[in-house]
């Protein structure tokens, strides 16, 4: 193979990379706002009461302010990973680390809202949390089927 091929071989490379690259980062943004719906979504399923919405106000306001600065890491994190492509044009240290801050952030944002759902139990009747076990674990499965 000539040297102008394997460049031109390179940069096809590059190209592909960054359309998937970009096309899984569309895909878990599209997914990522979701959550946000599917959580809001949950709480009605729940029927919770005035009482119980003033009993995890606190919850619910923390949750919320986490889950924004997670989403606020993961937003910088994938422009990292696009600058880095666009720089390195390769897989560099760079790419890994951005790589790297996308899975902690996401790892995080399951973690921050598996422990918001077992918050919640104090202010549920065990029928509300019976539901809200089984309402996350199906969400949980449909992520993995997508
Ligand atoms: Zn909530």
């Amino acid at each position: 193979m000539s040297a102008r091929a394997r460049t031109g071989l390179f940069l096809l490379l590059i190209a592909v990379v960054a359309a998937v690259s970009t096309w899984s980062t569309e895909a878990w943004m599209r997914r990522a706002r979701k959550p946000e719906d599917a959580h809001d979504w949950v709480h009605r399923q729940l029927n919770i009461t005035p009482e119980q919405d003033r009993a995890i106000a606190v919850t619910e306001e923390r949750f919320n302010r986490q889950r924004t600065v997670i989403m606020e890491r993961l937003r910088l994190a994938n422009a990292e990973l696009a600058q880095a492509i666009l720089e390195g044009k390769a897989r560099s240290p760079k790419v890994e680390e951005a790589v790297q801050k996308i899975h902690a952030a996401q790892a995080d944002l399951q973690q921050l809202t598996l422990e918001h759902v077992f918050e919640m139990r104090a202010a549920l009747t065990p029928e509300q949390y019976d539901k809200l076990l089984r309402l996350t674990a199906n969400a949980l499965s449909q992520e993995v089927h997508h």
